[in-house]
C-alpha cells in the first residue's frame, strides 16, 4: 500500500516539463498526505506559462494513480508569476518589468576568474547567430551585472557612453547585441564600493531605464559567487533558467553545487553546465588537461543537469576578451567557436521546449 514516502519517492519520476530534473529535486513539492485511496500532494511554483502547470499536474495524477492502493488523486498547484516575485533577500523587492524581451538566461558561476563573463559574452554572439542563420530576425542583449569587475563592454569592443533619449538608455551595440554595463555608465576609475542591496537597486534602476526595443534573449552575466547579492539578482528579473560556468578541477565542484542550490531556492531551473577551460589541444590534436579533469561531469551529476560544452583552453579565447572580438565572431571555425555554437543549440532547444515565459 502507498504511504507518504512511497510517493514521494514516486514524484521523483516526475520530470519539469522540458528538463531532466525532477519536480522533488526542484524543491516544488510543498506538501504530501494520503488519506484512505486519496493521495494529495501540495506544489507550488513560479512560471508564467500555464502550460506548466498543467503538464505537472497531469504528469503527478498519472504517476501517483498507478501506485497500489491509491485510486483518486488531489493535486493543488500554487502558481506565482514570475514577474511578481518577490525577493527573498530583501523580503520586498519587485521584479523589475522588462517589456519587449521574450526571455532571460542568467550566467552564473560560484567563484570569479572561471571565465563567466567569457561565456556569457560568446553565449550571446554565438545564439544571435543561430538566430540569424535559421532566418529570424530575433535579437540578442547582453545585461552585465557583474558589478566587481563589469568586463562584458571590453569584451564585446563597446567604448561608448550610451545615448539618452526620452529619458532611457540607448544601449549600445557590437555585431548585432545590444549591451548594457553599469561601465559603460561610471568612470572606470571610479571605486566599486557598492554592496549587496544597493548593487541590486542600481541594476534594478539602470536596467529599467534601459529602451531595449524588442529582444528574444536577454544573457544576463551575474556577479560571481553564491550569496544574497546573487540570490536577489535572479529575483530582480524574470530569469527563466541558469547556466552554471565551471572548470574542470574536482576542487571547482563544491562550491558551484552552492551556487545551484541558490537557483533551486527561488525555482529558477538550471538549464545546464558549461565546462571552461578543459584541455589545450596541441597541435598533434591531443589534449592536455591542464586543469584537471570531470569537474563539468561531476557537477553535472551532482546537479541533475546536462554537461552542456567542454571549451578548451584557447588563447585566442583570451585574446578575443582583451581585443573586444569574441573568438565567435573572429575565428568561428575553431573548436572553441564551435563549443560556443553546439552550447547555444542545445540552449535554445531547451528554452523552447520549457518556454516559461509563454
Ligand atoms: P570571470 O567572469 O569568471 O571572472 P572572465 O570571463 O573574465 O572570468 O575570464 C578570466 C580570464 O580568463 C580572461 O582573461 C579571459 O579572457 C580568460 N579566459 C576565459 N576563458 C578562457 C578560455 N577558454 N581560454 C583561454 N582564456 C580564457
Amino acid at each position: 500500500m502507498a504511504d507518504e514516502n512511497s510517493i514521494k519517492e514516486a514524484l521523483k519520476s516526475v520530470k519539469y516539463p522540458g528538463f531532466s530534473r525532477d519536480i522533488v529535486s526542484f524543491g516544488l513539492v510543498q506538501e504530501v498526505a494520503v488519506e484512505g485511496k486519496t493521495a494529495r500532494v501540495n506544489l507550488s511554483l513560479t512560471t508564467g506559462n500555464p502550460k506548466i502547470p498543467t503538464e505537472i499536474k497531469q504528469a503527478v495524477e498519472s504517476t501517483l494513480s498507478a501506485l497500489d492502493g491509491i485510486e483518486d488523486v488531489e493535486c493543488n498547484i500554487a502558481v506565482q508569476a514570475p514577474k511578481g516575485a518577490t525577493s527573498a533577500a530583501s523580503g520586498q523587492q519587485s521584479a523589475v518589468k522588462l517589456p519587449g524581451i521574450r526571455r532571460i538566461i542568467a550566467v552564473a558561476s560560484g567563484k570569479g576568474g572561471v571565465g563567466k563573463s567569457t561565456v556569457a559574452t560568446n553565449l550571446a554572439c554565438a545564439i544571435s547567430q543561430e538566430l540569424s542563420e535559421k532566418g529570424s530576425d530575433g535579437r540578442v542583449a547582453l545585461l552585465d551585472c557583474d558589478i566587481y569587475g563589469p568586463s562584458i563592454p571590453q569584451m564585446m569592443g563597446l567604448h561608448v557612453r550610451p545615448e539618452i533619449e526620452n529619458e532611457k538608455i540607448i544601449p549600445p551595440e557590437n555585431f548585432g547585441i545590444k549591451v548594457m554595463s553599469m561601465a559603460l555608465l561610471v568612470d572606470a576609475d571610479a571605486p566599486v564600493v557598492w554592496r549587496g542591496p544597493m548593487i541590486n537597486n542600481a541594476i534594478s534602476q539602470f536596467a529599467q531605464h534601459v529602451n531595449w526595443g524588442e529582444i528574444d534573449t536577454l544573457v544576463v552575466d551575474l556577479p560571481p559567487g553564491t550569496g544574497d547579492a546573487q540570490l536577489s539578482l535572479v529575483q530582480t528579473f524574470p530569469v527563466d533558467a541558469a547556466l552554471i560556468v565551471t572548470t574542470p578541477q574536482k576542487v571547482a565542484v563544491d562550491v558551484t553545487r552552492r551556487g545551484a542550490r541558490m537557483f533551486e531556492k527561488v525555482s529558477v531551473p538550471i538549464i545546464g553546465i558549461c565546462e571552461n577551460m578543459s584541455y589545450l589541444e596541441a597541435p598533434d590534436g591531443s589534449r592536455q588537461h591542464i586543469f584537471g579533469e570531470g569537474g563539468g561531469l561531476l557537477t553535472s551529476k551532482d546537479l541533475n543537469a546536462p554537461l552542456l560544452a567542454q571549451i578548451p583552453l584557447d588563447s585566442d579565447v583570451r585574446e578575443g576578451g582583451d581585443r573586444g572580438l569574441p573568438i565567435t565572431i573572429s575565428y568561428p571555425d575553431s573548436t572553441a567557436a564551435k563549443a560556443f555554437r553546439e552550447m547555444a543549440r542545445s540552449v535554445m532547444v531547451r528554452l523552447e521546449s520549457n518556454n516559461p515565459m509563454g
